[in-house]
């Protein structure tokens, strides 16, 4: 039987017709051609997503919400569009409750300057959970120091999930925020957010979702997850870099204060007294990254038309036949085997360092990430340096997955 053979249904998804939609799969890395196994890191654009920024550049650029001139109204009705299209997409209930951002850490950022510090006092807990990037530790870990607040922490076991009733016990009448990734960049775990967001807000906490490994993989709807903040990036859903959405139910951003100020963001301005436009423009001082938007609507309607499912049954059929054949291989070490897990593997050689493991694979043309994905806690628990991480996106096949494991294989007997 071929090995392809072996894999799970893949939903309705091509993977080799999808390498067609990303130009840069076309090139070849070292003379081999590009195995992209990075995608949690960022991922590759799609043409529709480069034409759209390219047609937005050569036809429609202006500035947005100033002009009335045609330039800037067609911009305008883009940026706006994108925003529609992007608040439909997470289940928000109207696109004022999307705000754009630079990505994540700007949204968590935002949350826990603008919302979190006027709010938080001495004593109140702020509960994050051991497998968050630092972008949902070093925020929370500020304003605590800001505040007095006091920072918690929910412990994981070894397969790299949350244990339930530690989780249980640290919830209380304190806790003010829960800041949890539903998918980990690191492991890949994916945390029972609904779940854990029901008994934080029965609590009385806010729930913040870090959403920058969901939303590329899989459907979100942050109403059913019980999220009362949800950021994520484009870059990670095929959309350019510098573009993110802090998604807020709508009465907590209007009762926020906006964290920084400038164009925009004001209804009207004297030196004596400023007010300030409703959300989401409160939190968009400044001139936005328009291009940025267009791409990310446009990245929206490709994963759309890819459909959200089909796209998490793919990558789930993939993910498994990964971990298959990386625990098939001996010397290597799956770091994390998690019950439910999304978009990415981690894993270590025995006597290779990640980073040498990392440098062997990318002359073999296989583009993995090594380090610590900005999860120092994550390499504490486990007592190791780094990892190397294998993450996929909708081009990704069960080719890729042999190159990779064979370049592993490759590693293992050269550094032997
Ligand atoms: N949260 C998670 C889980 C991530 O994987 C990342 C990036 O790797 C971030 C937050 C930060 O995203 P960004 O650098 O796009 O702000």
């Amino acid at each position: 039987m071929s090995r392809k053979a072996e894999i799970p249904a893949q939903a309705g998804l091509d993977p080799a017709e999808l390498r067609r939609d990303f130009p840069i799969l076309e090139r070849q890395v070292h003379d081999r051609p590009l195995v992209y196994l990075d995608s949690a890191a960022s991922s590759q654009k799609p043409r529709p997503v480069l034409d759209a920024v390219q047609r937005y550049y050569t036809h429609h650029h202006s500035n947005v919400h100033r002009g009335v001139h045609e330039l800037s109204v067609e911009a305008t009705d883009l940026y706006e569009r994108s925003r529609e299209r992007v608040a439909a997409f997470i289940g928000a209930e109207s696109a004022r409750e999307c705000v754009f951002v630079r990505g994540t850490t700007e949204g968590l950022n935002l949350v826990a300057q603008a919302w979190a510090r006027p709010r938080l006092e001495p004593g109140d807990e702020v509960l994050v959970t051991e497998m968050e990037h630092h972008s949902n530790i070093v925020p929370w870990q500020q304003v605590c120091r800001q505040t007095g607040a006091e920072l918690r922490v929910a412990p994981m076991d070894d397969a790299g999930d949350l244990l339930a009733d530690e989780f249980e016990a640290l919830i209380g009448p304190r806790t003010r925020v829960l800041a949890i990734t539903q998918v980990s960049n690191a492991l890949g775990t994916v945390n029972p957010v609904a779940e854990l967001a029901q008994r934080a807000r029965a609590a009385g906490a806010v729930v913040v979702v870090d959403g920058a490994q969901a939303v590329p993989h899989r459907p979100v709807d942050v109403r059913t997850l019980g999220a009362d903040f949800y950021a994520f990036s484009g870059h990670k859903m095929y959309a350019p870099t510098g573009i993110g959405v802090l998604w807020g139910r709508l009465e907590l951003l209007e009762s926020m204060d906006p964290w920084e100020g400038g164009g925009s963001m004001i209804r009207s301005v004297t030196f004596e007294e400023t007010l300030f436009a409703p959300p989401p423009a409160r939190f968009e001082a400044g001139t936005p990254h328009i291009a940025g938007c267009v791409g990310l609507g446009a990245a929206v309607e490709y994963l759309e038309g890819l459909g959200m499912d089909a796209v998490r049954a793919h990558e789930e059929a993939l993910l498994e036949y990964c971990v298959k054949e990386l625990q098939a291989i001996p010397g290597l070490n799956l770091i994390g085997r998690p019950a439910q897990r999304a978009g990415a593997v981690s894993f270590t050689a025995d006597g290779v360092h990640p980073h040498d493991l990392g440098t062997f694979l990318d002359r073999e043309g296989v583009a993995v990430r090594v380090g610590h994905h900005c999860a120092q806690p994550v390499m504490k628990h486990y007592d190791i340096p780094a990892t190397a991480r294998a993450s996929f996106g909708v081009h990704n096949g069960p080719d890729d997955v042999d190159a990779l494991c064979r370049s592993i294989r490759g590693a293992l007997e050269f550094f032997a």
